[in-house]
């Protein structure tokens, strides 16, 4: 069966006009002036281990996520990446690693995984489990083989570009798990092409992403959609109302949604955007009211801050508040999904932060951002990447 081609090719990517050829651009030199060389780590064992607790609608579940070391995404080579990935300094720098090294990552991760008497599991390979050239098909078949046959397992998930969910595809992978819950995840920063185009460089269709999403539920795999919040050049408010118009789209086509808030991952273009004053993390203000905007919390969980990789900043309030509001989305409304459990305005910074977010902007995202990139262009990009 023929497999789906990518939205965006090379000779397409390259022929790019305007905003998004200097995205591209910016994403590929920053890109190549910190780009890992291979060899560099032990294929044999993951980045590292995370447990999470996590009630969806759908499943209460312990999983354990496993940052499986992995080639590298093949978008940060085709494309320099997206603008705020940093995931793939902590990869093998093109080079995939080998059947017997994800197998030996995996066997690792069962200890993990018996320690803490978790019943899922998250495989994450900083770029897309479903791309040949990272993970070797019939590897990946064995991986989710394996996978499927440990103790107590409820769900899989797995993440991919959706260029790589070919319908042949989905039918291997959901034949593989057997009777286990497969999810497959994949980056859908928003729905709206134009800002698409001018902050993510993402090179995603959301229309190819949303049919390929729906082939994948029809073989009984379950969406889900990593949203990154506040992509660069947006003001708060600008993110909010995106990230509003883009979830609620989501869950009317049954898609839940992982809010991942901006964090400053080094080797990304946004730190470099933060390392000159053109980019703030998103403050938890802005997460609480776009969370609580939203018609219900039921079908949306927000990540925690943390990833295969540092971070040089996370999202934040003032020092006074930072923790305990971090704390009542994190740990409280991510449990309740209740909104009523999201935190209530603080004297020390909230009405900073309202000020700001109201004060609205003479540009339009498409001057701001090309303004932003001329003083960046101005001053000479590399050296600092
Ligand atoms: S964010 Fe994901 S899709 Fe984008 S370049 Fe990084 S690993 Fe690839
Ligand atoms: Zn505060």
């Amino acid at each position: 069966m023929k497999a789906n081609p990518p939205p965006l090719a090379l000779d397409v990517l390259d022929q790019r006009e305007g905003l998004p050829a200097k995205l591209l651009a910016l994403c590929r030199e920053v890109f190549h002036a910190n780009a890992p060389t291979p060899g560099q780590f032990d294929l044999r064992k993951p980045i590292g281990f995370e447990i999470r607790e996590r009630q969806d609608a759908h499943m209460t579940s312990r999983r354990l996520l496993i940052y499986a070391r992995g080639a590298m995404c093949a978008w940060n080579q085709k494309a320099g990446g997206c603008t705020y990935c940093g995931f793939y300094q902590a990869t093998n720098g093109g080079h995939a690693p080998t059947h017997d090294d994800f197998i030996a990552q995996i066997d690792s991760a069962f200890e993990v995984y018996e320690k803490n008497d978790a019943d899922a599991v998250g495989f994450y390979n900083d770029g897309s489990f479903l791309n040949d050239d990272e993970i070797e098909r019939g590897t990946q078949l064995e991986l989710l083989r394996r996978l499927a046959m440990w103790p107590r397992i409820k769900q899989i998930t797995i993440e991919s570009r959706p260029e790589y969910m070919s319908s042949e595809k989905l039918n291997l992978i959901s034949r593989a798990v057997g009777s286990c819950k497969l999810e497959i995840a994949t980056g859908i920063d928003s729905l709206n092409e134009r800002i698409l185009k001018s902050t993510t460089n993402r090179g995603m269709n959301p229309k190819f992403t949303l049919e390929r999403l729906d082939a994948a539920r029809k073989r009984g795999i379950r969406p889900l959609a990593l949203m990154v919040f506040k992509p660069p050049f947006m003001t708060e408010a600008e993110a909010v109302a995106d990230a509003h118009r883009t979830i609620c789209r989501l869950i009317e086509s049954e898609i839940p949604v992982d809010i991942e808030a901006m964090t400053i991952q080094r080797g990304s273009a946004v730190h470099l955007l933060h390392s000159r004053g053109h980019y703030r993390t998103p403050w938890l203000w802005s997460i609480a009211e776009l969370l609580r905007g939203l018609p219900s919390l039921r079908d949306v969980y927000l990540s925690p801050f943390s990833y295969s990789v540092a971070t040089d900043e996370v999202p934040h309030n003032c020092e006074k508040c930072t923790a305990i509001v971090a704390r009542q989305l994190l740990d409280v409304a991510n449990a309740s999904r209740d909104k009523g459990d999201l935190p209530e305005p603080r004297p020390c910074c909230f009405e900073r932060w309202h000020r700001q977010f109201w004060n609205s902007s003479s540009e339009t995202l498409e001057q701001r951002a090309a303004r932003i990139l001329h003083l960046l262009r101005d001053d000479g990009v590399a050296k600092r990447g």
